[in-house]
């Protein structure tokens, strides 16, 4: 199926671009280099020396910045600043009790039939609002050692029907790791979904190959994949293949987005970003307003402009286009619905 439906789509020039691990290695993680690339005044490059959740930023991704623009929305997205390191009262290093819902290393449940397992600590991109920025994945995150005592734990949590994989983003483990967990995982009677939650293919798109797609093709499990996008930008013709390739393929993808000051915190973009997602057959999904993470206060937006901004959306969109408004409360069922 993905081999027949690949071929329906022209395969864009990015698609000969190094292999997925390759993009990985020389991702830029110095933040002169970066400034130097991007045409910017070297004094931006000072906030991000030292930092202890460093800058790494794949030139797939810097390729949709724009040269010569402190004010670009993706550049704002990943490059190190002086208020990160501005504490401020309410911003913790946990603030979605990530903590107090871990059932073992590696294997987080908050909600009903859902179990979520923080597969890797790597990511293709560093998100400097991320919620799990501080999170503890040397202790924390699941790894091979512990895969038997985790399946095992799978087995007894009898109301879990949906196994999401997050991280860190699942998608820097090999399509062989991939393969092997999964189908432990499908050894679990009960467990009847999939759930991947990847920037992958909007990061670094030539990750979603061939081999990929056919090892969700694969599986007995019902398969869907949540990416993340904040701004139209981000989706050039590359990320628009791979979303297409994902959805030919029979996953359905749905979008979450975080709501972020200076980036996407006007209607028109949001409209903008919604729309080209409909339009690519990818469902708006989430929009989160943001975790109070230490080191992510600047970009907090209102909630109460956030509501209206979302009111706009409803006025301008279909229904299935606007994404619901939420926030994550600790110890709370749900997330919650906010508008
Ligand atoms: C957000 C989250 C989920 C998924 O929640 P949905 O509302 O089903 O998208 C599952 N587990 C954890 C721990 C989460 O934080
Ligand atoms: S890709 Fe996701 S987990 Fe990784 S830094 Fe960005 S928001 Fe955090």
């Amino acid at each position: 199926m993905s081999i027949l439906s690949a071929e329906r789509h022209r395969v864009p020039s990015a698609l000969s671009a190094p292999d997925w691990q390759s993009a990985m290695q020389r991702a830029i993680r110095d933040s002169g280099q970066l400034i130097a690339l991007l045409n910017l005044p070297p004094q931006m490059a000072e906030a991000a020396a030292g930092h202890p959740f460093p800058l790494f930023a794949p030139l797939e991704y810097l390729s949709r910045i724009r040269k010569g623009d402190p004010r670009d929305p993706l550049l704002r997205q990943i490059l190190p600043v002086a208020d990160e390191r501005q504490g401020k009262p309410g911003f913790l290093r946990d603030p979605v009790g990530d903590e107090t819902a871990t059932l073992m290393p590696g294997l987080i449940q908050k909600y009903e039939g859902r179990a979520l397992i923080v597969l890797s600590g790597h990511c293709p991109v560093h998100c400097r609002y991320c919620f799990r920025q501080h999170f503890p994945y040397e202790t924390s995150a699941f790894s091979g050692p512990r895969e038997k005592a985790l399946i095992a734990e799978l087995r007894e949590l009898k109301d879990v029907e949906e196994v999401v994989l997050s991280g860190g983003d699942p998608l820097t483990w090999t399509d062989g790791k991939l393969q092997r967990l999964i189908s432990q995982i499908e050894s679990v009677p009960h467990v009847r979904r999939l759930r991947i939650h990847s920037r992958m293919p909007v990061v670094i798109p030539q990750r979603v190959t061939p081999e990929l797609l056919s090892l969700f093709g694969g599986t007995r499990l019902t398969t869907l994949f949540v990416v993340h996008i904040n701004h139209p930008q981000e989706m050039d013709e590359a990320v628009e293949h791979a979303l297409s390739q994902l959805i030919d393929a029979g996953i359905p993808v749905l979008n979450q987005a975080v709501l972020l000051r200076s980036v996407n915190d006007h209607a028109e973009v949001l409209y903008q970003l919604c729309r080209r997602l409909v339009n690519l057959r990818v469902m708006p999904y989430y929009l989160h307003q943001l975790d109070r993470v230490a080191g992510a206060a600047h970009f907090e937006v209102p909630i109460n402009e956030g509501k209206a901004l979302v009111q706009t959306l409803r006025s301008r969109l279909p229904g299935y286009a606007v994404p619901r408004y939420v926030v994550e409360e600790p110890g709370a069922a749900s997330k919650t619905w906010l508008g």
